[in-house]
Protein backbone atom coordinates (compact mmCIF):
# COMPACT_ATOMS: atom_id res chain seq x y z
CA UNK A 1 0.00 0.00 0.00
CA UNK A 2 1.09 3.37 -0.58
CA UNK A 3 1.01 6.06 1.12
CA UNK A 4 -0.81 9.57 0.00
CA UNK A 5 1.40 12.48 -1.24
CA UNK A 6 -0.49 15.64 -2.83
CA UNK A 7 1.65 17.50 -5.82
CA UNK A 8 1.43 21.25 -6.19
CA UNK A 9 2.05 22.50 -9.92
CA UNK A 10 1.98 25.70 -11.60
CA UNK A 11 3.21 27.44 -14.69
CA UNK A 12 3.54 30.65 -16.37
CA UNK A 13 6.20 30.06 -19.01
CA UNK A 14 5.30 29.02 -22.44
CA UNK A 15 2.50 26.74 -23.52
CA UNK A 16 1.39 26.22 -19.83
CA UNK A 17 -1.71 24.06 -20.20
CA UNK A 18 0.14 21.37 -22.47
CA UNK A 19 3.32 21.47 -19.50
CA UNK A 20 0.63 20.59 -16.72
CA UNK A 21 -0.47 17.92 -18.43
CA UNK A 22 2.43 16.54 -19.02
CA UNK A 23 3.75 17.02 -16.56
CA UNK A 24 0.71 15.05 -14.53
CA UNK A 25 0.98 12.25 -17.47
CA UNK A 26 4.48 12.23 -16.07
CA UNK A 27 3.73 12.24 -12.06
CA UNK A 28 1.62 8.52 -13.21
CA UNK A 29 4.48 6.70 -14.27
CA UNK A 30 6.73 7.73 -11.31
CA UNK A 31 8.12 4.22 -10.03
CA UNK A 32 6.10 2.78 -7.26
CA UNK A 33 3.12 5.30 -7.77
CA UNK A 34 0.08 5.77 -8.70
CA UNK A 35 -2.12 9.38 -9.82
CA UNK A 36 -5.13 8.62 -7.62
CA UNK A 37 -6.83 12.09 -8.77
CA UNK A 38 -6.25 15.62 -10.41
CA UNK A 39 -7.83 18.89 -9.84
CA UNK A 40 -8.66 21.28 -12.95
CA UNK A 41 -6.70 23.98 -13.76
CA UNK A 42 -6.88 27.22 -12.35
CA UNK A 43 -5.55 30.17 -13.45
CA UNK A 44 -3.72 33.11 -10.85
CA UNK A 45 -1.50 36.08 -10.93
CA UNK A 46 2.35 35.83 -10.57
CA UNK A 47 2.62 35.47 -6.43
CA UNK A 48 4.60 38.49 -5.12
CA UNK A 49 6.70 38.30 -8.50
CA UNK A 50 6.26 39.95 -12.19
CA UNK A 51 4.97 37.89 -15.10
CA UNK A 52 2.28 36.54 -16.50
CA UNK A 53 -0.54 34.62 -15.00
CA UNK A 54 0.30 31.33 -13.83
CA UNK A 55 -2.05 28.14 -14.28
CA UNK A 56 -2.17 25.69 -11.22
CA UNK A 57 -3.15 22.37 -10.53
CA UNK A 58 -2.98 20.01 -7.59
CA UNK A 59 -2.30 15.82 -7.86
CA UNK A 60 -3.41 13.12 -5.23
CA UNK A 61 -0.74 10.65 -5.26
CA UNK A 62 -0.19 6.87 -3.62
CA UNK A 63 3.13 6.19 -3.52
CA UNK A 64 6.17 4.24 -1.97
CA UNK A 65 8.59 6.83 -2.44
CA UNK A 66 10.30 7.91 0.34
CA UNK A 67 9.58 12.26 0.78
CA UNK A 68 13.65 13.14 -0.20
CA UNK A 69 13.40 10.58 -3.12
CA UNK A 70 9.81 11.78 -3.80
CA UNK A 71 11.36 15.98 -3.91
CA UNK A 72 14.02 14.84 -6.07
CA UNK A 73 11.88 13.22 -8.54
CA UNK A 74 9.75 15.92 -8.87
CA UNK A 75 13.19 18.19 -9.36
CA UNK A 76 14.28 16.01 -11.98
CA UNK A 77 11.19 16.82 -13.70
CA UNK A 78 10.82 20.33 -13.14
CA UNK A 79 14.79 20.15 -15.17
CA UNK A 80 13.12 17.88 -17.70
CA UNK A 81 10.63 20.64 -18.47
CA UNK A 82 13.16 23.28 -18.50
CA UNK A 83 12.86 24.71 -15.27
CA UNK A 84 15.56 27.48 -14.83
CA UNK A 85 16.50 29.14 -11.40
CA UNK A 86 17.67 32.49 -12.38
CA UNK A 87 16.55 34.15 -9.54
CA UNK A 88 14.20 33.06 -6.56
CA UNK A 89 10.31 33.87 -7.59
CA UNK A 90 11.55 33.59 -11.49
CA UNK A 91 8.67 32.56 -13.96
CA UNK A 92 8.93 29.15 -14.58
CA UNK A 93 8.05 26.53 -16.81
CA UNK A 94 7.09 23.90 -14.09
CA UNK A 95 7.19 24.34 -10.43
CA UNK A 96 6.71 21.18 -8.87
CA UNK A 97 5.84 21.28 -4.72
CA UNK A 98 5.69 18.38 -2.39
CA UNK A 99 2.60 20.10 -0.57
CA UNK A 100 1.51 17.42 2.05
CA UNK A 101 2.23 13.63 2.81
CA UNK A 102 -0.28 11.99 5.21
CA UNK A 103 0.46 13.62 8.45
CA UNK A 104 4.55 13.68 8.36
CA UNK A 105 5.88 16.91 9.98
CA UNK A 106 9.82 17.19 8.90
CA UNK A 107 12.26 20.42 8.61
CA UNK A 108 14.94 19.37 6.58
CA UNK A 109 17.60 22.06 5.15
CA UNK A 110 15.96 20.38 1.87
CA UNK A 111 12.55 19.59 2.31
CA UNK A 112 9.98 21.39 5.00
CA UNK A 113 6.42 19.49 5.31
CA UNK A 114 3.98 20.40 5.38
CA UNK A 115 4.77 23.24 2.24
CA UNK A 116 6.03 26.13 4.27
CA UNK A 117 3.47 28.45 2.17
CA UNK A 118 0.66 26.12 1.02
CA UNK A 119 -2.14 27.37 4.11
CA UNK A 120 -1.61 31.36 2.89
CA UNK A 121 -1.50 30.24 -1.19
CA UNK A 122 -5.37 30.44 -2.65
CA UNK A 123 -3.72 28.44 -5.81
CA UNK A 124 -2.90 25.70 -4.10
CA UNK A 125 -5.56 25.67 -1.59
CA UNK A 126 -8.41 26.28 -3.83
CA UNK A 127 -7.45 23.25 -6.22
CA UNK A 128 -6.71 21.03 -3.05
CA UNK A 129 -10.82 22.32 -1.95
CA UNK A 130 -11.82 20.92 -5.33
CA UNK A 131 -10.84 17.44 -4.07
CA UNK A 132 -10.36 17.58 -0.64
CA UNK A 133 -12.20 19.88 1.82
CA UNK A 134 -11.69 17.78 4.79
CA UNK A 135 -7.93 17.35 4.44
CA UNK A 136 -6.01 18.00 7.49
CA UNK A 137 -3.14 20.30 7.13
CA UNK A 138 -0.83 19.54 10.00
CA UNK A 139 -1.15 22.66 12.40
CA UNK A 140 -3.39 24.25 10.32
CA UNK A 141 -6.87 23.01 10.61
CA UNK A 142 -8.87 21.82 7.41
CA UNK A 143 -8.28 22.76 3.28
CA UNK A 144 -11.26 24.37 3.94
CA UNK A 145 -10.59 26.28 6.94
CA UNK A 146 -7.47 27.42 5.62
CA UNK A 147 -8.81 29.05 2.35
CA UNK A 148 -11.64 30.69 4.22
CA UNK A 149 -8.79 32.74 5.80
CA UNK A 150 -7.23 33.64 1.68
CA UNK A 151 -10.76 33.59 0.20
CA UNK A 152 -10.00 36.90 -1.73
CA UNK A 153 -7.07 35.75 -3.21
CA UNK A 154 -7.89 35.72 -7.08
CA UNK A 155 -8.01 32.28 -8.32
CA UNK A 156 -10.64 30.74 -10.31
CA UNK A 157 -10.83 27.78 -12.61
CA UNK A 158 -9.43 28.32 -15.99
CA UNK A 159 -11.40 27.65 -18.86
CA UNK A 160 -9.61 26.70 -22.12
CA UNK A 161 -9.88 30.16 -24.65
P1 LIG B 1 9.19 28.03 -4.80
O1 LIG B 1 8.39 26.81 -5.20
O2 LIG B 1 8.98 28.41 -3.34
O3 LIG B 1 8.99 29.19 -5.72
P2 LIG B 1 11.50 26.51 -5.62
O4 LIG B 1 10.57 25.63 -6.38
O5 LIG B 1 12.66 27.11 -6.37
O6 LIG B 1 10.73 27.69 -4.92
O7 LIG B 1 12.03 25.67 -4.39
C1 LIG B 1 13.00 26.21 -3.52
C2 LIG B 1 13.50 25.14 -2.57
O8 LIG B 1 12.48 24.75 -1.69
C3 LIG B 1 13.94 23.84 -3.20
O9 LIG B 1 15.33 23.85 -3.40
C4 LIG B 1 13.55 22.77 -2.18
O10 LIG B 1 14.67 22.08 -1.66
C5 LIG B 1 12.89 23.55 -1.09
N1 LIG B 1 11.72 22.91 -0.49
C6 LIG B 1 11.50 22.79 0.84
N2 LIG B 1 10.36 22.17 1.11
C7 LIG B 1 9.80 21.86 -0.10
C8 LIG B 1 8.58 21.20 -0.47
N3 LIG B 1 7.72 20.75 0.46
N4 LIG B 1 8.32 21.06 -1.79
C9 LIG B 1 9.19 21.54 -2.73
N5 LIG B 1 10.35 22.17 -2.43
C10 LIG B 1 10.66 22.34 -1.13
MG1 LIG C 1 8.75 24.90 -5.94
Amino acid sequence: MGEEAWIGLGANLGDRRATLESAIDALRVLPHTRLTARSRLYRSPAWQASGPDYLNAVARLSTGLAPHDLLHALQSLETHFGRLRPYPGAPRTLDLDLLLMRDRVLHTPELTLPHPRLHERAFVLRPLAELAPDLPIPGRGTVAACLHTVDAQDCTVWCHP
